[in-house]
């Protein structure tokens, strides 16, 4: 899963609070499996990289473009901060990741209390849940591959959860009303059940991937920055890319499986970007629902998305500049910690923090969301 958000306050739920897109019928590409998808066998590729070879159409890299872009930035988070803690000094946003994205499309006010206000929120477990599952496949890969199995990889939960609580001492508080741990057994008995379904979906042994939790970031030519964070990118002996996230709940049904790509549309964009390279492969891994979604985008996709992206941005722009961020309430609220806030439920946004345009008409600032 990913990602990098806007401004200073990284952070995107590892498991997934859902992106609202409408549903399309456009899913005929879309291919979702229940059965195991680790048919590729492994080979070495002439950069030494052994990598999965399960696609057979015609080569869209070669091994020499083996995405080496940059290490990420240090861990991913759950939340954007946490609750009781200061939120630091707004900021216009200056790029755009996919859950940012995601949010803004689901919401504008929620776009604006994540990233323009900061609005601290509070760990959730699932969220956490994701973040640690993630650590654990990762990790999975520093082990050779035929060690790479499922009880080694369970071993590695407790270790990945010390470090997450060091790392984000905000988590601890999850389980603050567990005198006896039995809710954070049974928590960690669910990240093992999904790292174990895994297993089924996957073929680690088989497996060598170029990057793991892969940062990447680029400027289009219209200035706008995307960045993000990819779970995993394969590369085939024929130089042929993939690129894999891990979801810990559950597929879409097939009318919001468009939704379900965006988020890994982008990311082909950006690595088309960067690397002039159109990934040969999407694939989503759903460890909730052992799911596996895959997509072979095409040029016109990616410059869909471009489009859409940048039409984003003018809105995003917009807002920023007016200071209007219109809430939009659906069942997601409910996911929502910003509803002390949020003016459909009886609350009021902090003062905007930037400065607004004022109209030509000199009628004062336009659609102020909140007082002064
Ligand atoms: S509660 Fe709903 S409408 Fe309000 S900010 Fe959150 S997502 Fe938007």
């Amino acid at each position: 899963m990913e990602d990098a958000a806007e401004g200073a306050g990284e952070g995107t739920a590892q498991e997934d609070p859902p992106v609202t897109v409408e549903p399309t019928a456009a899913t005929t590409a879309v291919t979702a499996t229940t059965a195991p998808a680790a048919a590729g066998a492994t080979a070495d590729t002439a950069a030494g990289a052994a990598v999965t070879a399960t696609t057979t159409a015609a080569t869209t890299a070669t091994a020499d473009e083996a995405i080496t872009i940059t290490t990420g930035p240090p861990g991913r988070t759950g939340s954007t901060g946490l609750a009781g803690q200061t939120a630091p000094p707004a900021i216009a946003p200056a790029s755009l990741s996919p859950s940012r994205a995601g949010d803004f499309m689901q919401c504008p006010l929620l776009y604006r209390f994540r990233v323009i206000d900061r609005l601290p929120e509070k760990p959730s477990a699932a969220a956490t849940r994701g973040t640690l599952v993630h650590a654990v496949l990762e990790r999975l890969f520093d082990a050779p591959a035929a060690e790479r199995t499922a009880p080694r990889a369970k071993s590695l939960i407790p270790g990945q959860w010390d470090r997450l609580r060091e790392t984000r001492p905000e988590v601890v508080e999850l389980f603050a009303d567990d005198p006896e741990g039995e809710r954070m057994a049974r928590w960690l008995g669910e990240a093992e059940q999904l790292v174990e379904r895994w297993f089924t979906l996957e073929d680690p042994t088989r497996l060598e991937p170029v990057e793991r939790e892969l940062f990447v970031e680029t400027v289009l030519d219209s200035g706008l920055k995307l960045r993000g964070i990819i779970d995993r990118v394969d590369v085939a002996p024929t130089g042929e890319v993939r690129i894999v996230d891990y979801k810990t709940g559950k597929a879409p049904r097939p009318e919001y499986a468009e939704g379900a790509l965006f988020q890994m549309k982008f990311y082909a964009l950006v690595v088309w970007r960067l690397k002039n390279v159109v990934p040969r492969r999407l694939q989503l891994v759903y460890l909730g629902s052992g799911d596996v979604l895959t997509y072979d985008p095409v040029v016109a996709d990616l410059e869909r998305v471009e489009r859409k992206l940048h039409a984003l941005w003018e809105a995003i722009r917009e807002a920023t500049e007016t200071g209007e961020w219109r809430p939009r309430p659906t069942k997601l609220c409910g996911w929502c910690d910003h509803q002390a806030h949020c003016p459909e439920f009886g609350g009021t946004p902090p003062p905007y923090p930037l400065p607004v345009r004022v109209p030509e008409s000199g009628g004062g600032p336009q659609g102020r969301m909140g007082p002064d």
